[in-house]
């Protein structure tokens, strides 16, 4: 299991917008397998839980209140190296930076408003992925 998954979100401004759809297409278009799925919104004290490992960072708040400022989309994609190739699929973190084609590129708004996020190791997709899906939604 360990290096085949990431977890993904796709973010308040992302769904706002109606990239739901494109961005699932694109994930899909990049080999990646959704093996969970699920249309949520989180409470603030949650987003605070899931980024935890920002809260010393000045942008925390900002970032929590956004990502619990409207519903959201979160995936578990399966493909090798998972993390890794996730993270070039959608790009850098400011979409103003990120490369042609790349899903932040396409879709983000600013660096905040990114569109999605994507795990940055394998312990964090395994920790991320169970914040969000028990064994029963995970296929
Ligand atoms: P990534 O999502 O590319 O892994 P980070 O883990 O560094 O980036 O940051 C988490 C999220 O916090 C980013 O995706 C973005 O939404 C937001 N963020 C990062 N840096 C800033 C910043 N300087 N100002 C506002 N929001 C930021
Ligand atoms: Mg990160």
């Amino acid at each position: 299991m360990v290096g085949n998954i990431t977890l993904t979100m796709i973010k308040p401004t992302a769904v706002k917008k109606g990239f739901i759809g494109p961005i699932l297409a694109k994930i899909a278009e990049g080999g990646f397998k959704i093996v969970a799925m699920k249309f949520t919104r989180l409470s603030l004290e949650q987003a605070q839980k899931f980024y935890e490992v920002h809260k010393e960072r000045p942008f925390y708040g900002e970032l929590t209140e956004f990502m619990s400022s409207g519903p959201i989309v979160a995936a578990v994609l399966e493909k090798d190296n998972a993390v890794q190739a996730y993270r070039e699929y959608i790009g850098a973190t400011d979409p103003a930076k990120a490369a042609e084609g790349t899903i932040r590129a396409l879709y983000g708004t600013n660096l905040g408003e990114n569109a999605v996020h994507g795990s940055d190791s394998d312990e964090n997709a395994h920790i991320e992925s169970y914040f969000f899906f028990s064994e029963l939604e995970r296929f």
